[in-house]
């Protein structure tokens, strides 16, 4: 006898098409490494697109972990060993990530006696890397928090935002939105978010994606209209 017996049988969140059959990690549990009562984030997906997304987890926990404004943070110093490896293999092997593309540098950090204790890494990549992997993360975060199943065709801006004054600005901005929800915090300072949605078409929305208390994301969706046949984004405004 199947377990889901009882169970509503749910679709996927991320296609639709096929029937959930377990539970996925919109942030990624690694981010969460050190972390003591850990709240997840989690949605109902089929094996497919949970395959399919863990592929891009890997690449967000670096990301995030391994920027200049987060190294203080103690939590981030948790899985650093995973990221150096992922750093080493993706320069010895073939891989299909971002890292594979990206430009890393090792730069030698030395003690008082001129031994070299440590290196920093620093990863000079395209941001537009940042797109297919915050395309999952936002279209999960829609399931978890509206449950609004996001297509894949969906048009998906994405910017770092590197000051503070950058980030008072959008936040102040979002807050003056009628439709906003959060801030919402997870597991002390690694995860919050902060979304807007737009009340004519609730896929046209807003995000900001903060990671250990200073890593900002700003994340815009719009549907991509099609016309005669020819898929056209348009663009957009901020
Ligand atoms: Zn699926």
């Amino acid at each position: 006898m199947s377990k889901r017996k009882n169970k509503v049988q749910e679709l996927c969140a991320y296609c639709g098409n096929r029937l959930a059959t377990e539970l996925e990690h919109v942030i990624p549990q690694t981010l969460y490494d050190g972390v003591e009562q850990r709240e997840y984030i989690t949605i109902p997906t089929c094996r497919e697109c949970n395959v399919a997304k863990s592929k891009y987890d890997g690449d967000l926990r670096t990301i995030v972990k391994i920027g200049k404004e987060v190294e203080n943070h103690p939590l981030t110093e948790f899985g650093q060993d995973k990221i150096s490896r992922s750093l080493v293999r993706s320069i010895t092997e073939n891989r299909g990530n971002f890292l594979r593309r990206a430009e890393i540098y090792f730069y030698p950090k030395f003690d008082e006696n001129n031994q070299n204790v440590d290196f920093e890494v620093q990863i000079v990549y395209d941001k537009k890397e940042l797109t297919p992997i915050f395309k999952w993360v936002v279209r999960g975060l829609f399931y978890y928090v509206k449950k609004i199943r996001i297509p894949e065709s969906i048009s998906i801006k994405v910017k770092k935002l590197e000051t503070t004054e950058e980030k008072e600005l959008f936040t102040n901005g979002f807050k003056s939105q009628p439709e906003t929800i959060g801030p919402k915090y997870f597991n002390d300072d690694v995860f919050m978010y902060m979304a807007y949605f737009d009340k004519s078409n609730p896929t046209r929305s807003g995000w900001l994606l903060t990671f250990f208390g200073q890593s900002t994301f700003l994340v815009l969706t719009r549907p991509v209209f099609r016309t005669n046949g020819y898929t056209r984004k348009p663009k957009n405004k901020i």
